[in-house]
């Protein structure tokens, strides 16, 4: 019998190809999502892309509705669950902290006494990079010490805390906390990718923009860090890495008869420069992308990198896509939809 997950934010971004990744590995999938960040379009693409409708369920509701969540449960048997719902924006977490940790908490802690009431003990939380304390030393293992810096940011290391607390509590519960670094690319049909909201924040959906014309020039924030080229350094990973990292976490709390709790970074191992990605992206499409230097951004830092060693040893998981390639599938994306899912 196929195995069926629910996937918390699966209309997102790297929910849904995730979610697309399920449906092809053969399993069921609800997806809750209150499409506070997405679109109910992404699940007509799922659909179409994968040609698994009769696999795929979706309840538009907000995990802080406990009654409401509670109806999916008593609708549905899952045999685990992936949890992406949550908000994401630093710069937002720092103006509006109150709405941050009331989100991301509140839905957690709904979903997880929902899981315990149901006896579904197999979890998969979204973590992310952030969790980690600045340290010049690179790159990143899981067991360097934490330190946020941002109520987002917060609000991944203090849930990754509550999860480690009820694995302690209980020994039914198999969690695995995902730590990405910087998600890249879309899937390969094109119609399916990131669709930020207003003036992207990210590198990669800026530099899309100003190649499909909507934006004038990108601005690179800091040729004076000390790296080779003076730009930032960071760890991208393609999204459907991302998902296949996911399955895989899966696959290893299903082959566990006792209790687990990790935290495992998912990145390629590799680092890349703002002006490498830059360059990366001229040569898929094929001209000069405009760009101004400009001061450092607030709060970045110099380099972060992941070391992958640990989701290799446990999950198998090893990074298949280049960077040329993340940027060819994030440049088909922006060029067959370049106002994303709100074209139509
Ligand atoms: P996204 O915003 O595209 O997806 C999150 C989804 O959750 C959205 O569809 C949104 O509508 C939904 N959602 C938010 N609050 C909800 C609620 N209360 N109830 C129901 N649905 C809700 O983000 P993404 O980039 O796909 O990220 C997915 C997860 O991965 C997030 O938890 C994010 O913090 C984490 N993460 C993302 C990155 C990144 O760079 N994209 C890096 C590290 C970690
Ligand atoms: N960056 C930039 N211009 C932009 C957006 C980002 O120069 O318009 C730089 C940023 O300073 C960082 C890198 O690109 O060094 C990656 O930034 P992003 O926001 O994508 O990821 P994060 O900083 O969260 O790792």
């Amino acid at each position: 019998m196929k195995k069926s997950l629910l996937v918390t934010g699966g209309a997102g971004y790297i929910g849904s190809h995730t979610v697309l990744d399920l449906l092809e590995q053969n399993y069921e999938v609800v997806i809750v999502d209150d499409l506070s960040n997405s679109s109910k379009k992404v699940i007509d693409t799922i659909k179409k892309i994968s040609q698994k409708e009769d696999s795929l369920f979706f309840y538009q509701l907000d995990l802080k509705e406990y009654a409401k969540l509670e109806k999916v449960f008593e609708e549905h048997h899952f045999d685990g669950v992936i949890h992406f719902a949550g908000y994401k924006a630093v710069g937002e977490s720092v103006m509006n902290p109150l709405m941050y940790y009331e989100n991301n908490f509140f839905s957690t802690i709904n979903l997880l006494k929902l899981m315990k009431k149901y006896k579904v003990f197999n979890f998969v939380f979204s973590s992310s990079a952030t969790v980690y304390k600045n340290v010049p030393e690179m790159p990143f293992h899981e067991e360097n010490p934490l330190g946020a810096a941002n109520p987002y940011g917060r609000t991944k290391q203090f849930i990754e805390q509550i999860l480690k607390d009820l694995s302690y509590s209980d020994d039914h519960w198999k969690i695995i906390c995902l730590r990405y670094f910087n998600p890249l690319g879309a899937d390969k049909s094109g119609d399916l990718g990131e669709d930020p909201n207003g003036v992207p924040n990210n590198l990669v959906p800026y530099i899309a923009q100003v190649a499909v014309g909507k934006l004038s020039h990108l601005n690179v924030f800091g040729t004076d860090y000390d790296t080779p080229d003076g730009t930032c350094i960071r760890d991208y990973v393609h999204v459907n890495d991302l998902a296949y990292g996911h399955r895989k976490a899966l696959e290893f709390i299903f082959s566990q008869d006792k209790g687990l709790y990790e935290a495992i970074n998912l990145g390629s191992g590799r680092g890349y420069s703002v002006f490498d990605i830059l360059h990366s992206f001229e040569e898929v499409v094929g001209k000069a992308i405009p760009y101004k230097v400009t001061d450092r951004r607030p709060g970045d830092i110099a380099r972060s990198l992941a070391d992958i060693s640990k989701a290799d040893q446990l999950l198998g998981f090893k990074p298949r896509s280049d960077i040329k390639e993340m940027c060819q599938d994030t440049w088909r994306w922006q060029k067959k939809h370049p106002n994303g899912f709100s074209e139509e």
